[in-house]
C-alpha cells in the first residue's frame, strides 16, 4: 500500500548521489544499512509518469519473477503516494556502452564473454515469458566481478497466450529494432530480441552500429533492407553468425536455442551456454535465516515464512542481500547498530539515523572534500526535510571520502573494490562461473583497467607496459560529422511508449536547468565562462576517435607530474585510479587542460556548469530541449601521473554523446 512519505526507504538505507537516470528514473547510489551492501535505487515519479505508470508495474514484476546471474536483481520496492523506490544489485562497473566505447570494440574473444552471457541471461528471462524489446548496450551493466547484468524492463512483454503469441507494440531504441517491429507488423517478442542482440554483438565487434543514419527514415530503409557492411576484422566465423541474426525475415532467423550451442559460441568453451539460473526463484538459504533470526529475534520458522512470503518488502531485501554476500564470500551478518540507532530489532523498527553512523568502508585514499551540497541534488528528494537533505549530503560526500574508485559513477570502476583479497575472491569465484571461462588475455585490448577479476585474466594496469595503449585501429564509421545537438535517428525511439519516455527523459533532463538556477553566480552560459576562464590557445582539432586513440598515443608523451603532487590541495583535481570511462592527456598542468575544456566546449554548442574541475555539460536541441547531459571532470591519474579527463554520460542518446566528447577531446589528442 502506497505511504505518504519516503521514511521506509530512508530508514533502511542510506541515499548518495545520483549514478544515472533514464526515461522514466532516476538513478541513485544507496546503502543498506542493517547488511551493509550497497544498491542501486531507481527513483520514479508517479506524476512524472503519467500514463507509463502501468509500465513500471510490469518491470517490477517482471523483475520480481526473474533471478538469475545476469540479470539485475529486484531487492525491495517502496510505494510511497508520490514516487516509486525499486531497490536493485548495484552494478558499480557501469553500462556495457561505456566499456565498448572506452576499448574502441572488442576482441572476439572478450565479445564471446560477454555475448554467452548476453545469451544466457535473454534464454532464461525468455523461457520465463518475457521477451526485453529493448536490448542495447546501454542496458547491459558490468558488476564488480566484470560480469554482466541486465537492466530495464521497462519495456518488456509477456504475452498472455505465451512467448510465441504476436506483439503489436512498437517499442525499443530504433537502431536496435528488427525490420518487423519498425515495420508496423505483429511480431514475435523473442525474434525481435534476436535481431537486438545481433546489433549487440555487432556493436561489440565493431564499436558502432551496423545500421545508422541521421534521418529516421532512411535509417528505417537500411534496417528494412537488413544490409550491413562487414568490417575487414570480422573474422568469417563472425560475420556469419551476425547474418544469422540479422536476417529481415524473421523465420529464417537463428533462435536463442540454436545459439546456445552455435558453433560460434562454443569456441574456445567446447560447452553450450549454460543459461539455467544458478540463483532460482522461491530458495531459501539457512544461513541467511540462522543469520535473520538470530538478529532480528525471531524464531528460525516466523523467519522463514516471513521470507517465503517474497513481498518484496524489507524483510526480501535483507535476506537477498544477505545472500548476495554469501554468494560473494562475504560473512552472512546483519550490522548491529548502536543502541542508540535501533528502537526494535524488527526491520520495521529501525529509526532514521543511518546516515550519520553507518558509512563505506571501503578502502580509500581520495580525501576529497568538496563541499557536499554542491554535488546533492535533490531534487528527487523532495519529501526530506532541510536537515535530512543535509544529512544524505553529508553522507553522500562521506561516501566518495571513502570510496575513490569504487561507488560513486563518477569513479565507475570495473572492479569496485581496491583490496587484493578481495580481487582474489573475484578471481576465485569468477573461475568457478562456467561462463568465464578464461580465454587468451591480449594486453592490447586493455586500457587503463583496474586488475582483474574476471573473466579476463592477467589484465595489466597501464603504470609499465606500453602494450596497453596499442589496440589495433580502425575508422569509427557513420558517426563523422553529426552535430551533438541534432537528434539522431538511431538514438531516438520509435513509437509510443518509447516516444513518450523519450519525451520524458528531455523533461527530466531539463531538471538540468533547476540545478542550474540553484547557484546563480556558477550558471553561466559557456560562452561567458570561457571568456572568464581565460581559455588558452583555441583547440587543435584533430579528426577521428579519442577515447582509444589518446590513450593508445600516451606512451609517446606521458610527462610526469611533479613528485610529491598528489593532489591539487583543497581546490585541486581529485586524484582518482584507472578506470576505463578516463581520457587521459599528454598536459602536466590540470588547469591548462580545464582552460582547454572551458574553450571547446562553447564552440561545440556545449552548456556547462563549472564546479572546481568538474564541468556539468548539456545540448540543447530545438525549442530548447535539454537533449543531453553528461559530466567532464579534470582529474591526476594514480599510476602514471598524468592529467586525465574522466566523463560520465547521465542522460541522452549514447551513440550523439560517444561522437560529441571524442570531438571534446580530441582536442588533446597527440
Ligand atoms: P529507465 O528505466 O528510466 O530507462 P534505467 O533502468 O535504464 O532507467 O536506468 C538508468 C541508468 O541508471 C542506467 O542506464 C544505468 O546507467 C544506471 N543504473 C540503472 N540500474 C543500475 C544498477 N543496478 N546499478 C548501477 N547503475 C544503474
Amino acid at each position: 500500500m502506497a505511504m505518504d512519505s519516503a521514511a521506509e526507504l530512508l530508514k533502511n538505507y542510506e541515499v548518495y548521489e545520483t549514478i544515472g537516470s533514464g526515461g522514466f528514473a532516476k538513478v541513485k547510489l544507496g546503502r543498506h544499512i542493517l547488511t551493509g551492501e550497497k544498491v542501486a535505487i531507481k527513483i520514479m515519479d508517479k506524476k512524472d509518469l503519467g500514463d507509463d505508470l502501468p509500465r513500471v508495474k510490469l518491470e517490477i514484476e517482471a523483475m520480481k519473477s526473474l533471478s538469475h546471474q545476469h540479470v539485475c536483481r529486484l531487492y525491495h520496492v517502496i510505494e510511497t503516494n508520490t514516487q516509486i523506490f525499486m531497490v536493485l544489485e548495484y552494478c558499480p562497473g557501469g553500462e556495457l556502452f561505456d566499456y565498448i566505447i572506452a576499448k574502441d570494440r572488442l576482441s572476439e574473444e572478450e565479445t564471446r564473454v560477454f555475448f554467452r552471457q548476453i545469451v544466457s541471461a535473454m534464454a532464461y528471462v525468455h523461457s520465463q515469458g518475457y521477451a526485453h524489446r529493448d536490448l542495447k548496450p546501454e542496458n547491459l551493466l558490468i558488476d564488480e566481478d566484470h560480469n554482466l547484468k541486465l537492466i530495464d524492463f521497462g519495456l518488456c512483454a509477456k504475452p498472455k497466450g505465451g512467448l510465441s503469441y504476436e506483439l503489436m507494440t512498437c517499442c525499443g531504441s530504433p537502431a536496435y529494432a528488427a525490420p518487423e517491429l519498425i515495420q508496423g507488423k505483429a511480431y514475435i517478442g523473442s525474434e525481435a530480441d534476436v535481431w537486438s542482440m545481433g546489433v549487440l554483438l555487432f556493436a561489440l565487434l565493431c564499436g558502432y552500429l551496423p545500421f545508422d543514419d541521421d534521418n529516421c527514415m532512411a535509417l528505417y530503409r537500411k534496417i528494412t533492407k537488413g544490409v550491413f557492411d562487414n568490417p575487414r576484422w570480422l573474422s568469417p566465423g563472425s560475420i556469419l553468425l551476425l547474418n544469422q541474426m540479422m536476417q529481415v525475415n524473421p523465420r529464417h532467423r537463428v533462435t536463442v536455442r540454436q545459439l546456445l550451442d552455435h558453433p560460434w559460441m562454443m569456441t574456445g568453451y567446447g560447452s553450450p551456454v549454460e543459461w539455467h539460473s544458478k540463483r532460482p526463484l522461491g530458495y531459501i538459504d539457512e544461513d541467511c535465516i540462522t543469520e535473520m533470526a538470530v538478529s532480528l529475534q525471531h524464531s528460525r520458522n516466523t523467519t522463514r515464512q516471513m521470507v517465503s512470503q517474497w513481498r518484496y518488502d524489507h524483510t526480501t531485501a535483507i535476506y537477498l542481500l544477505l545472500l548476495s554476500k554469501k554468494q560473494r564470500g562475504k560473512p552472512v551478518r546483519i550490522r548491529h547498530l548502536p543502541v542508540s540507532d535501533v528502537t526494535s530489532c524488527s526491520p520495521h523498527h529501525l529509526v532514521v539515523q543511518s546516515q550519520k553512523t553507518l558509512l563505506f568502508t571501503d578502502d580509500d585514499d581520495d580525501d576529497d572534500d568538496d563541499d557536499a551540497e554542491d554535488f546533492c541534488y535533490d531534487d528527487d528528494l523532495p519529501w526530506l526535510t532541510p536537515q535530512q537533505k543535509r544529512l544524505t549530503c553529508l553522507s553522500a560526500e562521506k561516501g566518495r571520502d571513502q570510496t575513490n574508485h569504487a561507488p560513486t559513477p563518477e569513479r565507475r570502476p570495473v572492479t569496485p573494490h581496491s583490496r587484493q583479497e578481495r580481487r582474489d575472491r573475484g578471481r576465485e569465484q569468477s573461475n568457478k562461473n562456467k561462463e568465464n571461462v578464461a580465454v587468451a588475455s591480449k594486453d592490447s585490448d586493455i586500457f587503463a583497467l583496474p586488475a582483474p577479476r574476471s573473466p579476463l585474466p592477467s589484465r595489466k594496469t597501464t603504470t609499465t607496459n606500453k602494450n596497453v595503449l596499442t589496440t589495433p585501429t580502425h575508422n569509427i564509421m557513420n558517426h563523422s560529422g553529426r552535430r551533438a545537438d541534432t537528434p539522431k535517428a538511431g538514438g531516438g525511439t520509435l513509437q509510443d511508449p518509447s516516444s513518450r519516455k523519450r519525451e520524458r527523459e528531455e523533461r527530466k533532463a531539463e531538471g538540468v536547468v533547476e540545478i542550474l538556477t540553484f547557484s546563480p553566480e556558477r550558471r553561466s552560459r559557456s560562452l561567458d565562462m570561457a571568456g572568464a576562464a581565460g581559455a588558452d590557445s583555441g583547440p587543435k582539432r584533430r579528426g577521428g576517435k579519442v577515447f582509444g586513440s589518446l590513450e593508445r598515443g600516451l606512451d609517446k608523451v606521458i610527462t610526469l607530474l611533479t613528485p610529491g603532487r598528489r593532489r591539487g590541495g583543497r581546490d585541486g583535481p581529485r586524484r582518482i585510479k584507472a578506470q576505463y570511462n578516463v581520457t587521459l592527456t599528454s598536459q602536466t598542468s590540470p588547469d591548462q587542460v580545464l582552460n582547454q575544456l572551458l574553450s571547446i566546449l562553447p564552440e561545440k554548442n556545449v552548456d556547462f556548469l563549472q564546479k572546481g574541475y568538474t564541468l556539468k555539460c548539456r545540448t540543447q536541441g530545438d525549442f530548447g530541449k535539454v537533449t543531453m547531459a553528461f559530466e567532464l571532470e579534470v582529474c591526476l591519474l594514480h599510476r602514471p601521473e598524468v592529467v586525465c579527463v574522466r566523463r560520465q554520460r547521465l542522460k541522452g542518446d549514447s551513440w550523439v554523446y560517444k561522437k560529441l566528447v571524442e570531438d571534446i577531446l580530441s582536442t588533446f589528442s597527440i
